[in-house]
Order: C-alpha cells, then structure tokens, then sequence
C-alpha cells in the first residue's frame, strides 16, 4: 500500500469529522498523534506506517459518531496535568480549573482536602499537586470512578496523599470514617436538569450518574451544601461547582444553614463556582 502523507490523511479525516465537530481539524491532529505515539507539534514531520491508517480510520469513525475525543485517547489535560479518563468519569471541562484557582488562591496552606464526587480526580489531585503539605480523599459512588481516581492518583505520583473512598453523601454516617473535618472541601456534584437537551458526545458517552440530579439539577446540592458545616474545620472553605443559572438556588441553600456564600466567575464570566465559608 502506499504511503500517503499524514497532512493528507489529517485533511480528510477533518472533512470527514465537519458535520458532527466545531473542532474537526484538531481532532484529526490529536487522533493521529495518538495512532502514532507522538504529540500535535511532532505530526508533520511523521509519515504514516502502513498499519496506520486502519488505526487511525477506526478512531475518526468513533469520533464520527460523536464520541469525545478524550475518551478515545483515554488522555484530557486539566489544570497542566495529564489526567486518565475513560467512560466510568466525566471528562474535566476547562470551566472546572475555576474551582482549583479559587481553592488554591484562597487556601494556600490548607492541610487538608475533600473532594466530593471525585470521578477521575482532577479536581483532587490537581489541588494536590499545588498544596504539598496537602492530604486529600476523594469520595465518589462509581467504583470504575474511583479505580480510574486511583490510577491518576498513581500517575501523577500523589497515591501517598491522596485516598480514594467509596461514599454515598445520601447515606447516614458516610462521612465518618473519612478523617476530617477538612480545611478545604470541593465539589462538583452533578447538577444537570434532568429533561436538559446536551451534545450527543455528553449525553451518549458521559455518564449520566454523574451529571443529571433532578428536575432543576438542584437535587445533590439540597442534600451535600447542608452538610458542609458538619465537613469544614474552623476557617475551612467550601467550594461547590454549579451551573451558570443555579447561583441564586445554591447560594439560598447555603445561607439557609448558616453558610456566607461567594461567587466566582470562568473564562466566559458565567458564575461557576460557589465559595461557602
Ligand atoms: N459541566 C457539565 C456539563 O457541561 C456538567 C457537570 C456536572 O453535572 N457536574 O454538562
């Protein structure tokens, strides 16, 4: 077979990819650079081996269909850190890096962390990495969660502050076992509305545990922002993702037991983050 160039087979795969992506070009590059072992910037200077295009042709058909490249490559970078992620987790959005800069900036010398709904364990672990006096658990229902938690924990060699636990925040007495009270707590629950219209590539592939919490996507919060007093060490912090319409609602359930809350902003200025103190 010959050899055809890999700028031409990026070319077509992106063709291929238009009707499904917003990012067809990029995807191509990162599905080629996965079939090939190397990185974006290494790619045209590469030529494809023969088994190449086979391997390369099956992803961009995945892709096709809407799965998330992430899960493809079973890679997504979160806060500068390469991140494990497979079908048991949510992919860490961009948006979510909010919750580690707040954490980190208002809490450099926290001790100690809880991450409730840890998934992969981006946010745990990307606080880890930035607080090195830090221990941390991560807490989460899925037990495909909390392996892929642990093998980022492992990854990133953190696996010795960091604890993955099973625990139900709906459960008595969950909690009791896990060491704290805690100087930082972090969530990002999940807080989809239950009927939300999403992308296929979240609503097909991500996991609906971890996303979708009642009618107004408020449920999970109903039940954890009350606890939180009970969770934060004098002088803790609490910070809870939400989505952009929920300030007010979660703010309420906060005030309600007791709790000051703060809002931060992402990158497109939408309230992203609540800190509860
Ligand atoms: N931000 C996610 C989304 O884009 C939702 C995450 C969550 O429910 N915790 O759908």
């Amino acid at each position: 077979m010959a050899e055809r160039s890999v700028a031409d087979a990026i070319r077509d795969a992106a063709e291929r990819l238009a009707a499904t992506s917003d990012t067809a070009r990029l995807d191509a590059e990162v599905l080629m650079a996965h079939v090939l072992g190397t990185d974006r910037s290494a790619l045209l200077l590469r030529h494809m081996r023969e088994a190449a295009p086979a391997a390369f042709a099956s992803l961009v058909e995945r892709r096709a269909v809407c799965e998330p490249v992430a899960y493809i490559t079973g890679r997504q970078e979160f806060f500068g850190l390469p991140f494990i992620v497979g079908a048991d987790v949510l992919i860490p959005r961009g948006d979510s890096e909010t919750l580690v800069e707040a954490a980190l900036a208002a809490r450099p010398r926290a001790r100690s962390v809880l991450d409730c709904g840890t998934g992969s364990g981006a946010l745990l672990l990307a606080v880890l990495a930035n607080l090195p006096e830090a221990h941390g658990v991560g807490i989460d229902v899925s037990a495909g969660a909390l392996a892929t938690a642990s093998a980022n924990a492992r990854a990133l060699g953190l696996e010795g502050r960091a604890a993955m636990v099973c625990a139900d925040w709906h459960l008595p007495g969950w909690d009791e076992s896990l060491g704290g009270p805690f100087d930082l707590v972090l969530a990002n629950p999940p807080y989809v509305e239950d009927h939300a219209v999403l992308d296929t590539s979240v609503h097909a592939f991500e996991p609906a545990g971890a996303l979708f919490s009642g009618p107004e996507g408020l449920d999970d919060y109903r039940v954890l922002v009350p606890q939180l007093p009970r969770l934060l060490a004098p002088g803790g912090l609490a910070l809870v993702e939400i989505g952009h319409r929920q300030a007010d609602a979660v703010c309420a359930i906060g005030t309600a037991c007791g709790l000051s809350p703060q809002l931060h902003h992402d990158l497109a200025r939408r309230a992203r983050v609540i800190a509860f103190s």
